[in-house]
């Protein structure tokens, strides 16, 4: 009797349904599941975050509609962060603008400059609301494979004119969900001269800037020359300080741009829970040592899962950022068939790398948000298969 949407049936098929089911079901069991699957830090969040909460909380003033979309305070702790971090100087009031989560902004801001028929440049495999943002605003995804001979980047000379044209959106993500892949200044210089040259926003969701290793450090898009005319950078704290389920990020970027994002949203939702906004403060004005706790114990975990599968035969590169290594299966096997047999073999998940996308066939996702012991589990388990 009632019909989907047009656009919530040209949504692409969640293709982890059946992988979720299955691990609900083998934990329903009571088998005894290692979880490579699931990009969620393991870690609980820092307690002077949690104490910050707290405080803010017992404040009646905290509790009613958060005003404006974003404190005027978070987006001066924003705005030190970034000038710390990247030495990038934003204004809080027209730059910067907090969001419930990165991915609400990320998902909304489509609505904000797609009409019917135009075409988002959105990288495959990737973070699935690149599209299914694209696709509820009315416009189509035009798929940039991410392949490995090209180190994961999108190649934007293969972007044909017809595409350029009606393209007004082109999403990118470096440190990469989920091929891990980092990037260069040169190809974000390339970026912002295709951008500028086709009338076309960078959307650049920095979500792992802070998780790193081996001395290489990611850069934001918004450090190059030209980038303010064409950029919105999406950042997070969800990963950064183990804080996914509080649902706080932030744009920063072109004000035009930011201005477009903020209408949509004061149409949709009323702001950030603020006990939760000045817990962000505490997150962003803390000293460094979190970070760098943070990522030594992913690269720990790095090093030893890497050096485990590659010790069994398996082909694995040691990513230089984010928690995922992103593993070539062998030619005849498809991802979704053999995360199953790890599920059903070895009670080991893992994503297959065809949910992010058809270009994600032949991969495999394993997430570092297991500790160590629970990974040589894993590793035992897999070298008796
Ligand atoms: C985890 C993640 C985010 C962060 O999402 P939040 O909504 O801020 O929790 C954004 N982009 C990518 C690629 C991610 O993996």
């Amino acid at each position: 009797m009632f019909k989907l949407s047009k656009k919530l049936q040209a949504l692409p098929p969640y293709l982890f349904l059946e992988m979720d089911k299955a691990k609900r079901q083998a934990r329903a069991e009571g088998r005894d599941i290692i979880d490579l699957g699931i990009g969620d830090p393991d870690q609980p969040t820092p307690k002077y975050i949690i104490e910050a909460l707290y405080r803010a909380a017992l404040d009646p003033a905290n509790h009613r509609y958060a005003l404006d979309q974003g404190m005027p305070v978070l987006r001066r702790a924003i705005e030190s962060w970034y000038k710390r971090r990247f030495n990038v100087s934003l204004n809080p009031d027209s730059e910067i603008l907090p969001l419930i989560g990165s991915k609400e902004g990320i998902a909304h801001f489509p609505l904000a400059f797609l009409n019917p028929g135009d075409y988002s440049l959105v990288p495959d495999p990737c973070y699935p609301p690149y599209k299914g943002g694209t696709i509820l605003a009315g416009g189509k995804p035009y798929l940039m494979p991410l392949l490995k001979e090209n180190a994961f980047l999108p190649d934007l000379k293969k972007i044909p004119f017809n595409a350029r044209k009606k393209a007004k959106i082109i999403f990118i993500n470096y440190p990469n969900n989920p091929t891990s892949a980092v990037v260069q200044q040169s190809f974000y210089q390339e970026l912002i001269d295709f951008a500028r040259k086709n009338k076309i926003i960078i959307i650049s969701d920095l979500a792992y800037s802070e998780i790193y290793f081996d001395g290489y450090k990611p850069q934001s898009i918004l450090e190059l020359d030209g980038a303010r005319e064409v950029v919105v950078e999406f950042h997070s704290l969800s990963k950064t300080f183990n804080m996914t389920g509080w649902r706080v990020g932030w744009a920063s970027g072109n004000k035009k741009l930011i201005a477009a994002l903020a209408k949509v949203k004061s149409n949709i939702d009323s702001g950030i829970f603020s006990a939760v906004q000045l817990a962000g403060i505490a997150a962003l004005s803390a000293p460094q040592e979190h970070i760098e706790h943070m990522c030594t114990l992913y690269q720990e975990r790095r090093d030893l899962l890497v050096s485990g599968l590659n010790s069994l035969g398996w082909q694995v590169d040691s990513p230089k950022a984010t928690f995922y290594l992103w593993i070539k299966l062998p030619k005849t096997c498809g991802s979704l068939k053999f995360a199953g047999d790890l599920l059903e073999q070895a009670n080991i998940v893992v994503t297959p790398g065809v949910g992010f996308g058809k270009y994600g066939e032949g991969y495999i996702r394993m997430a570092l948000t297991v500790n160590r012991e629970r990974i040589r589990e894993a590793l035992d388990r897999l070298k008796s298969l």
